[in-house]
């Protein structure tokens, strides 16, 4: 089956690029398969896909999808999950993510994330939105609008990055920090002076795929259980 719809997406995306259409958007996925096969999926079709189209990926994506994805050639993306988990007390941060509503909240004088410079976070505490996302929807709205500012300004620094081509130096500064006891490959740490040459896309699905398996070791689950 596997090698079918592989083959299947092969004669699809050669069918699509002779229309000569004005974008292309690659859909059927983010519906519960693999990372494995997610990522796969998404270099086999920007590989084959024209570069100055853009390149729509449907339904994605939480903060790591979206970086992988743009290191692959996506574009454009589309997702509930910013607004989705801070319904449920979950905020978006460099780190991963952050719980409001576990108890160890309840005492922290801390912003959500003291780097980020948005409303949110320059006004309230942890504290503070913990008290609220446990009995008021105000508390939902405001872990909304961070988690919507970081998706912003995650999307934004990719966009400059790759303009100003520094996109290895982002992409490596983002793993550092979601993953600081570093990655392994084949056994072996990888130094991360290695990832900020990085700029060959089968080398980045692979890391991406090693990345995959040490993901959930730092808190941060890659599929989030609320619906
Ligand atoms: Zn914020």
């Amino acid at each position: 089956f596997w090698l079918n719809s592989m083959t299947m997406r092969d004669i699809c995306v050669k069918g699509l690029v002779e229309r000569n259409l004005p974008g292309y958007a690659i859909g059927g996925l983010a519906g519960g398969e693999s990372k494995d096969s997610f990522w796969r999926v998404v270099a086999q079709c920007t590989a084959a896909l024209p570069e100055d189209k853009p390149r729509y990926v449907m339904g994605v994506g939480y903060p790591l999808d979206i970086v992988v994805c743009s290191a692959l050639g996506a574009d454009m993306y589309d997702c509930v999950y910013p607004t989705r988990t801070a319904r449920f007390g979950t905020a978006l941060i460099p780190e991963g993510v952050l719980k409001l509503k576990h108890h160890a909240m309840a005492e922290d004088t801390r912003s959500i994330d003291p780097s980020c410079s948005c409303m949110v976070c320059k006004t309230y505490t942890r504290a503070y939105i913990h008290c609220l996302v446990t009995k008021d929807a105000m508390g939902s709205q405001l872990v909304s609008y961070h988690n919507l500012y970081y998706m912003i300004k995650l999307s934004r620094d990719l966009h400059t990055s790759i303009i100003e081509g520094s996109f290895p130096e982002l992409y490596a500064i983002f793993y550092r920090r979601c993953f600081p006891k570093g990655m392994y490959l084949n056994g072996s740490a990888m130094p991360w002076m290695l990832l900020e040459s990085i700029s060959c896309h089968a080398v980045i699905l692979q890391l991406a795929l090693k990345i995959r398996s040490n993901y959930r070791c730092c808190g941060i689950s890659t599929r989030p259980r609320e619906r």
